[in-house]
């Protein structure tokens, strides 16, 4: 049995009425997907999560997306904090997330803007110390950032999510006390650094995630050749979380099996909250 620790099936690619993730969530339960992690991304989607986690009988968090941080105003910090504590006795109410810093995206590394992030990011530590709830973390081209506000404001620990940093960004999370998420990249042959870390990396330090409906794997990615010839991309679902856990697996030369087994209870660790919604053998 696998966890998808991090899928947006709220997203538009999903249907307005989330039909598709519907279906999708219904088919990744079939291979042996027993819980997904639906992260919010903006004060706007905090109660769709919610819902949807509900409905799917999947667990959500709640936080601002440092992506949608331009399009935030400072009152939706406080929003996510009502959110928070009117949800604090819900059971599937496992993270403050998804939270983190971006310095990627040009219009997000103006310097006014990279202020703004960091301060709702800090913000939004604080707010997981106090509702007392690990984080999930969006960490890209911002691994040193991500980690010294940890270290000022620790966190009962959880997830970087998508993790692509160095070996040494690695060991620093994991002496912080978080897991790493791996997924789809770790499908593409060229991705060797990441490659070399998803299989050398100890086993106590992994979780999987689809992050769908992005980061398709290698046999859902179309080139830009194809596309152009007329190829669409494939959506990504949680659906696809075995096959890549079946690819890591590879990569580590264990039986998939075994990785389910670990990443679920690696997973249990980082979100103590999930425990209660997961059925342990
Ligand atoms: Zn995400």
């Amino acid at each position: 049995m696998w966890i998808d620790t991090h899928c947006h099936l709220d997203a538009p690619d999903f249907g307005a009425d989330h039909a598709l993730a519907v279906a999708a969530r219904s088919l990744a339960a079939q291979r042996g997907v027993m819980r997904c992690v639906i992260p919010a991304v903006m004060r706007q989607n905090l109660e769709t999560v919610r819902r949807l986690a509900h409905r799917l009988g999947d667990a959500y968090a709640l936080g601002i997306h440092p992506l949608f941080v331009p399009r935030a105003a400072d009152e939706d910090l406080d929003a996510l904090d009502a959110a928070l504590t009117e949800h604090a006795g819900d059971p599937r109410l496992v993270a403050v997330g998804e939270i983190g810093l971006d310095f990627f995206v040009p219009a997000l590394c103006e310097p006014a803007m990279r202020e703004r992030q960091i301060r709702f990011y800090r913000a939004q530590l604080r707010l997981a110390r106090q509702h007392g709830l690990p984080v999930i973390l969006h960490v890209r081209r911002s691994a040193d950032m991500v980690l010294k506000y940890l270290r000022e404001l620790p966190t009962g620990g959880g997830i970087a999510h998508a993790f692509n940093g160095s070996a040494a960004q690695a060991k620093a999370f994991l002496d912080l006390g978080f897991k790493l998420g791996f997924g789809g990249a770790a499908t593409f042959e060229p991705a060797l650094k990441l490659r070399a870390l998803a299989a050398g990396l100890p086993l106590e330090a992994l979780v999987l995630e689809t992050d769908a409906p992005d980061i398709p794997p290698q046999w859902l990615y179309a080139t830009a050749a194809e596309r152009s010839a007329g190829k669409a991309q494939g959506v990504n679902t949680p659906a696809e979380l075995p096959r890549i856990g079946g690819v890591i697996a590879g990569l580590r030369g264990i039986a998939p099996e075994r990785l389910a087994e670990a990443t679920t209870a690696n997973a249990l660790s980082a979100l103590p909250g999930l425990a209660a919604l997961v059925v342990q053998r």
